[in-house]
This record gives structure tokens, sequence and C-alpha cells, in this order.
């Protein structure tokens, strides 16, 4: 241990950039949205934003400002207590942004805004309302905080209109302290699943597991279980990749075939959709929700 490991060969990808991907970026830059496939520099950018001339294209923006109040040990997005204020008119610009766009299906993700009452519900929220007035054929997925397990923020979203409910456990049930800010843990996200499918029965709900910090394979299975009996509908596990020095270690890069062996897992506990591989991560190819959806 102290040392890195070595990029096994199947994290070695080429980016395959296609005319859409030069179109997305373009517009992209002169519409003022931030997304998350450009600033965590996803290996998946190409696939996600180039499709081909018919095919669909997917992105995941974020709202609420690229600064969040929390630090998980994995994440690389920048910390502060007291970000600068929520920009009132980012609901409707955004939705207004992305109908002309002209994506079909759109992740909306957020930093944590702990300094804000509701956590940024009602932003979200507002968001989602306004692209479905908008947009008569996209589908929304929310990828949300955890609310510090405030319920009310939890169904506001939930009854905003949106397809997919989608909050991250991020990693097994005994790594939670290590790996995420102390403010969230398992129970707490488990709850927020809950709670949104409760409400809205006929929303798809979706977590993602990563793999690769420590992990053993009796708490991915435990993991995996505890989620699907919490009503998970979908489930996305991929491999942890440290994004700086400063953030925790790669324990493990786990084989293309120990994830294909997940997948099989999870269609055997029941869930609606699983995708599990190195490259795959909580939005990757989102928009295969849709068959469930239409
Ligand atoms: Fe990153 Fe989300 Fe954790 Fe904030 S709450 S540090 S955005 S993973
Ligand atoms: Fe963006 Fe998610 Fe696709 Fe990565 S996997 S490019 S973050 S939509």
């Amino acid at each position: 241990k102290g040392e890195r490991l070595r990029l096994p060969p199947w994290l070695k990808t080429a980016i395959p950039i296609g005319k859409n991907y030069n179109k997305l970026k373009n517009t992209l830059r002169n519409l003022n949205l931030h997304t998350v496939c450009e600033e965590a520099r996803c290996p998946n950018i190409g696939e996600c934003w180039g499709g081909g001339e018919y095919a669909t294209a997917t992105a995941t923006i974020m709202l609420m400002g690229d600064t969040c109040t929390r630090g998980c040990r994995f994440c690389s997005v920048k910390t502060a207590r007291k970000p600068p204020p929520l920009d009132p008119n980012e609901p409707h610009n955004t939705a207004k942004a992305i109908t002309e766009w002209g994506l079909d299906y759109v992740v909306l993700t957020s930093v944590d805004r702990d300094d804000i009452s509701d956590g940024g519900a009602e932003h979200i929220a507002k968001t989602v309302t306004y692209l479905k007035e908008m947009s008569q054929k996209i589908l929304v997925e929310c990828l949300t905080p955890d609310f510090r397990g405030d319920l009310n923020a939890v169904e506001r979203i939930a009854l905003s209109g949106l397809d997919v409910y989608a909050h991250n456990v991020e990693t097994v049930r005994e790594l939670q302290r290590h790996v995420r800010d102390p403010r969230a843990n398992f129970d707490q996200s488990l709850s927020v699943l809950k709670h949104a499918k409760k409400v809205k029965p006929s929303l798809l709900s979706k977590t993602s597991i990563m793999l690769g910090l420590g992990e053993t394979d009796a708490q991915v299975y435990a993991t995996m279980k505890e989620v699907r009996e919490a009503a998970v509908d979908c489930l996305t596990l991929g491999q942890y990749m440290q994004p700086t020095k400063r953030h925790l270690k790669v324990d493990e890069y786990v084989s293309p075939e120990k994830f294909q062996h997940w997948e099989n897992v999870g269609k055997e506990l029941g869930f609606l959709y699983t995708a599990s591989g190195p490259l795959v991560r909580s939005s990757y190819k989102a928009d295969s929700l849709k068959i469930q959806l239409l």
C-alpha cells in the first residue's frame, strides 16, 4: 500500500469525438451551462454527447453553482461554508437553454447546499417544472443531495414532474464515514430514496455505488440487497477513480468480469435496470431508462 496502482488496460480509453459532440460543446459555451461531464472530465463524454446524427444525446447539468458545502473524500468539486447565493433566474434560464439545445434526456444535478434552508429543493423542482412545460418530449432525471434527510424537500422534488429520482449511496454501508462527508450516511440516503418512491410510485428511483474503495464482495452484495429492499428500481456500479492526489486512493481496479458479475446479481435481485462496468457513471447512458418510461 502507499503506492499508486497502475491503470489497467480497460481504463485507457480513447474518447471518440463526433460531430454532435462539438455542436453541444459550442452551444454550451453560449448558454453558460455547466456540466458534470466536463467538470469531472468524464471519460464517457464522447459517447454520451456524441450520439449520431439521429441518436439521442444525454448530458448532466449542474445547478446551484460550482461550490459545495460538503467535502466528500472522492469528489473534486470545490468546497466552501457559504457559497455565493442562488441565481433566482437559473431555473428558467436553464430550462430554456436545455429546451433549445434539443436534448431528449437530461440529468439535473447539483452541489449540496446545506447553507440554504430547503437545501435548494424549490430551486431544483422549479427547473424541472419549467422544463416539462417547455418541452413535451424531454425526460428528466434529478440526481439530488440528501437534504440532510428533510423529507419535505424530497417530496417537493419527487412531485415536480420528473421521471427519474436519483440519489447516490456512493459506497457500501461500512465505508460511508471513510468516503462521504460526515453529514451523509447510508440510512439517511436510503430514507430519501424510499420516500421519493412512496410519494410518487410511478417515478423510477435510482442509485449508484463506486467500487474499488476497499469494500469486500460480501459488503457489496449486502448493500445491493438493502438498496433493492428500499424499492430502488435502477442501480449503477462503476470504478472509483482518484480525481487528484489529495483524494482517496484507489484500493483496487475491479476487473470487467467482476463488474459483469455484479450486473448479473443486480438482475437476480430484481432491479429493473442494472448497469455495471469500469466506466459506468451514475448518469452513464441514463437515457437507456427511456424504455422503462415510455
Ligand atoms: Fe461532491 Fe456531492 Fe459530496 Fe458535494 S456532496 S462534495 S458535490 S459528492
Ligand atoms: Fe456526462 Fe454522465 Fe455521460 Fe459522464 S456518464 S459524459 S457525466 S452524462
